[in-house]
């Protein structure tokens, strides 16, 4: 069984991007900007955004951490977005989620200009990858980075059948458009299972490629999986484990031991799509500033 490793992947780009980032100031004199928000304290929340800011200064590109606080109005937090749209020092804008209750999530994601949507969360940008005009939006990190790897990996996806669990905006639904789309690294024929599908086995054991993003570990078992079948395991759950010095650990959402058995190639959890979707972000980053200046 193949392990997909995400981790190797996205070392390997964030040379690549360090390389392309050199040349953009080589040709410009400047460099990709990212601005990234958070608003309250989640632990979790501060520390995506610090790892951020630690890889966007690895590759050489500038970064700016705007904190506000959880009383923070929507108001102001529009206002915030719209002086970073004007801003000519950046070139991607995101807004950690989750967001305090009184904010208006969607009201958020209007707000950031289309250009500089680097988490591809705009209607603009999902609309376009909809419709198949793929260099012209920016695809949301997750489902760009599981491409990068089937990509990477040679994994044959022309006239396969993907089942993607789960059917979320920023994971489920691009993905599944993704993998529909006429791309050397997808042309699949898609199914989408939810909370509602009845007999999601049914569906998960014809699926040549399957993603699992839905939140509930260990949800796919080995008598789920097709036997030689691609899994990309999405979910992070943490579950309680007394052998470890933290009494918790990450699993997917995929019974990887289990699976493991029975697929040819699969993605870990931690190590996988995980790694690969900070990476992409910051290639959005990139792609931004390169669109920007006509590069
Ligand atoms: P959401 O909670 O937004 O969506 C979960 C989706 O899974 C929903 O469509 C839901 O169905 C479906 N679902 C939930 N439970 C079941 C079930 N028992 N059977 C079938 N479908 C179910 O989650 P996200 O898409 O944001 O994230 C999914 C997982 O991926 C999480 O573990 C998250 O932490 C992880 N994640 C990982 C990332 C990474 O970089 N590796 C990035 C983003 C997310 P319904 O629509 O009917 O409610």
């Amino acid at each position: 069984m193949l392990i997909i490793d995400g981790k190797k992947v996205s070392l390997d780009l964030k040379n690549e991007l360090q390389t392309s980032v050199e040349s953009c100031k080589a040709l410009t004199g400047k460099v990709p900007g990212l601005a990234v928000i958070i608003v309250g304290q989640d632990p979790a929340s501060q520390v995506y955004v610090r790892n951020k800011a630690k890889t966007c200064k690895e590759i050489g590109m500038f970064s700016t951490a705007i904190e506000m606080p959880a009383d923070t109005t929507q108001e102001h937090l529009l206002d915030t977005i719209a002086k970073l749209n004007s801003d000519p020092l950046i070139h991607g804008i995101l807004v950690q989620q989750p967001l305090p209750k009184h904010i208006d999530e969607f009201a958020v994601t209007l707000a950031i200009d289309p250009a500089k949507d680097v988490d591809g969360f705009h209607p603009e940008n999902l609309g376009r990858l909809v419709m198949g005009h793929l260099d012209k939006c920016f695809v949301s990190c997750t489902p760009y980075g599981i491409l990068e790897l089937l990509g990477r990996y040679n994994i044959d996806t022309k006239g396969k059948h993907c089942v993607v669990v789960g059917r979320s905006n920023i994971v489920g639904k691009p993905m599944a458009n993704l993998m529909l789309q006429k791309l050397p690294t997808t042309n699949c024929t898609v199914t989408i299972c939810h909370s509602a599908t009845k007999d999601i086995p049914f569906y998960t054991r014809q699926a040549d490629i399957l993603i699992a993003a839905i939140g509930q570990a260990k949800f796919i078992t080995a008598d789920m999986v097709k036997p030689g079948a691609v899994v990309i395991d999405v979910g992070i759950n943490r579950i309680d484990d007394p052998s470890t010095k933290s009494g918790t650990r990450l699993v997917g959402d995929v019974d990887f031991e289990g699976v493991s058995t029975v697929a040819s190639a699969m993605t870990p959890v931690p190590g996988g799509v995980g790694p690969m979707t900070i990476a992409m972000l910051l290639k959005n980053t990139l792609h931004s500033f390169q669109r920007q200046n006509g590069l």
